[in-house]
């Protein structure tokens, strides 16, 4: 606690300090930093604040934080050198990372997905969308949603049955081939997140390289044409993949 106090400043407004989930910010202008770190105290978080890739990489590792709001243009190493590095050290790995990308820079947003990141949010954002998106992600990544894969997973009227390989839409059983069952149990699994066509290929069909992406868009549309509501309910992401809106 006192690292964490002197990391901190002499700010004495942190509410639950001690149950309070830690957010690493890793910003390096100044004024944007600490925006953040006003709203999430406000919020009863915990940030702690790194300006630069290398010492977000060491807080990282030293303070195991709850999340990592991340920039992609940084001084050192940049957001996606130092999500890399997160993803590639086992102590750290499975850290929820939100990326702050500039507005319309879509190859940073495709990498930064490809490479794991959890959501991205762009540039300017408000603060207060920051935070809703923040809670939303850890209340996915809460211990327990780790757990194994749910026997049944469920979205609106949709009902999976994962063992029996069964699909019912109100109750009405859908033919969905295996490729297609595999595709919407890995988008009821990580509803609300975007999935990149490459996450999808390799959920789906694993190493074999010889598939395409567009294969992706063609298994997409079929499981809209069975399932109607789909259409609208699966969000096509722009040079990214797809994703399943929240419920
Ligand atoms: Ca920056």
């Amino acid at each position: 606690i006192a690292a964490k106090n002197h990391i901190m400043g002499s700010e004495s407004e942190t509410p639950e300090t001690a149950l309070a989930r830690t957010i690493l910010v890793v910003e390096d202008e100044k004024e944007i930093q600490d925006l953040l770190a006003h709203y999430l105290r406000k919020e009863g978080f915990y940030p702690i604040l790194a300006s630069d890739g290398e010492t977000a990489i060491l807080k990282a590792r030293k303070e195991k934080p709850d999340l990592i709001l991340l920039d992609i243009l940084l001084p050192k190493a940049d957001g996606l050198e130092v999500l890399r590095a997160i993803r590639s050290d086992e102590s750290i790995s499975r850290t929820p990372v939100v990326m702050l990308t500039a507005k319309g820079d879509e190859t940073d947003r495709v990498v930064g997905l490809e490479l794991g990141a959890d959501d991205y949010i762009p540039k300017p954002f408000s603060p207060r969308e920051v935070v809703a998106r923040i809670k939303a992600i850890l209340r996915r990544s809460r211990p327990g949603a780790r757990e194994p894969e749910p026997a049944t997973l469920t979205y609106r009227e949709l009902r999976m049955d994962v063992a029996r390989h069964e699909v019912r839409c109100q109750g009405k059983p859908v033919a969905l081939t295996s490729k297609e069952f595999r595709i919407l149990q890995a988008l009821l699994s990580s509803s609300g997140r975007v999935l990149s066509r490459d996450a999808i290929l390799s959920k789906v069909w694993g190493e074999d390289t010889h598939v395409i992406d567009r294969t992706v868009d063609v298994h997409i549309a079929k499981l809209r044409q069975k399932i109607p509501f789909l259409v609208k309910a699966i969000e096509t992401v722009k040079d990214v993949g797809y994703k399943l809106r929240e419920s």
